[in-house]
């Protein structure tokens, strides 16, 4: 007999998630971790309606919407050129998406948050753990236990084993599990490397997560998000093949300076304090370019399968949403032929039913964010004219209508609004 049914390599969103779903179904699961929760991980710490539908699909969404967080109620756009425009979530949008849907009716109607991950990992890691989850922490995994061609294991650095039923790779953008298997898959194309710094007393902080297209970060973005007690998070991030290009490289540090020196922020940053050691860099597997998700006797959820959102960089709802997925298909089969190459593939297609459509068209409006010309003219149009600008609000909301951002004919359409 294993030791468990399914060992989840990563206690991150995704991987806590899987291992909250399938401990609720009585499943004997081990979550292994290489550091020890809470803990900090850079991030911008937006959650949006997708992991908030999750949360909800775990009830712990009451959890998490008092926890210390900001609300986000609408998003600021700036141009290169330096035009703003102002956005608001509509409150009652995320009831009308879920009625929409045909799901139920939530108490919590707020359309996202920004919330700390120190805070909101570990509220999804201690839901693993209440639903019965035995959690492993300073564990790092280093190896896998191998059966032939199939996976039956893990191995920790201090040399123990642990055997499963299935290994579930959810340790972010260097899984393990997705290296040992030959999932991972570093293309320049597709990854974004990324910097985040908390800052407090930054000036004319509101309610609304920032993205400005400044001319000097392009093809970048910088972010302010704000969270609790004037607290905000800060950050910068750039496709990897852009930041070494033409035989130059560009220093995330150095565009994060330009940014605060930038006339837009150099005021709003004069009285605001950095919050020491805060500032840290990460990477970002986009969601599109495709990897194996599966395999004999393993599946990788989130940041290991290569999920984020190519043009907002999120992947806490996409890594959520892939270990629901994961958990139902085991679920499935594990009385029923148990968890081999054939038997998970349904998992993978899934997946991509789910997110492949929205995560191409997230990725034509990468390509397509990187003109300033056309930045400068889409946030113009929106800034005078406030029907453009809903028109915008609910496209990028709306995964279904998100679509048409991308056709040439909707810009021909703003030049006559
Ligand atoms: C700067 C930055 C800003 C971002 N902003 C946003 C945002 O605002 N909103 C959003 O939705 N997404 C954002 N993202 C993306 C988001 O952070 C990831 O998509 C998300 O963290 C994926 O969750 P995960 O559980 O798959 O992986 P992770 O959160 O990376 O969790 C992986 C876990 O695995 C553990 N682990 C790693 N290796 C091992 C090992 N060998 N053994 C055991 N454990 C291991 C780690 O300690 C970690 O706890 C951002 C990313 C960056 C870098």
């Amino acid at each position: 007999m294993p030791d468990y049914d399914v060992i989840v390599v990563g206690g991150g969103p995704s991987g806590s998630s899987a291992a909250a779903f399938l401990s609720r179904k009585g499943y004997d699961v081990g979550l292994f971790d290489k550091e020890s929760f809470p803990r900090d991980k850079p991030c911008g710490d937006a959650i949006s309606g997708k992991s908030v539908r999750m949360l909800e699909k775990l009830d712990i969404i009451g959890q998490v919407d008092e926890a210390p967080n900001s609300a986000a109620r609408g998003v600021v756009f700036s141009s290169p050129k330096g035009d703003e425009i102002q956005i608001d979530f509509p409150e009652n949008k995320a009831a009308e998406w879920r009625k929409k849907r045909g799901e139920d009716a939530s108490p919590y109607t707020k359309p996202g948050y920004v919330c700390r991950r120190e805070v909101f990992d570990n509220v999804v890691f201690q839901a693993a753990r209440k639903f019965g989850a035995e959690a492993h922490e300073e564990t790092p995994i280093n190896d896998l236990l191998w059966e032939g061609e199939k996976v039956t294991g893990v191995k920790t650095a201090s040399g123990d084993e642990y055997t499963a039923d299935l290994v579930i790779g959810a340790g972010g953008a260097l899984c393990p599990v997705a290296r040992e298997t030959g999932a991972y898959d570093r293309d320049p194309d597709h990854w974004v490397a990324a910097i985040r710094v908390y800052w407090d007393g930054i000036k004319d902080l509101g309610d609304d997560i920032e993205i400005h297209f400044l001319d000097s970060v392009i093809p970048g973005y910088f972010w302010i998000f704000p969270l609790e007690d004037g607290r905000a998070n800060v950050g910068v991030g750039m496709l990897e093949s852009k930041i070494k290009e033409d035989g130059h490289e560009r220093d995330l540090k150095d565009l994060l300076e330009k940014a605060y020196e930038h006339r837009l922020f150099k005021d709003r940053f004069a009285d605001a304090e950095k919050v020491e050691g805060s500032q840290r860099g990460w990477i970002l597997p986009l969601g599109s370019k495709k990897r194996p998700v599966h395999g004999n006797g393993w599946m990788l959820c989130g940041d290991a399968a290569s999920l984020i959102d190519p043009f907002t960089g999120e992947g806490i709802g996409n890594g959520m949403t892939s270990a629901h997925l994961a958990a139902e298909r085991y679920d499935e089969v594990s009385d029923n032929g148990g968890p081999t190459r054939e038997n998970l593939a349904p998992y993978e297609q899934r997946l991509r039913d789910e997110t492949w459509d929205e995560l191409k068209t997230s990725h034509r409006l990468q390509k397509m964010g990187q003109h300033k010309w056309l930045l400068n003219f889409v946030v113009s149009r929106a800034a005078n004219n406030p029907h453009v600008a809903e028109t915008i609000s609910d496209m990028l909301a709306d995964r279904d209508k998100k679509e048409e951002l991308t056709s040439w004919w909707f810009y021909l359409k703003l030049l006559f609004k």
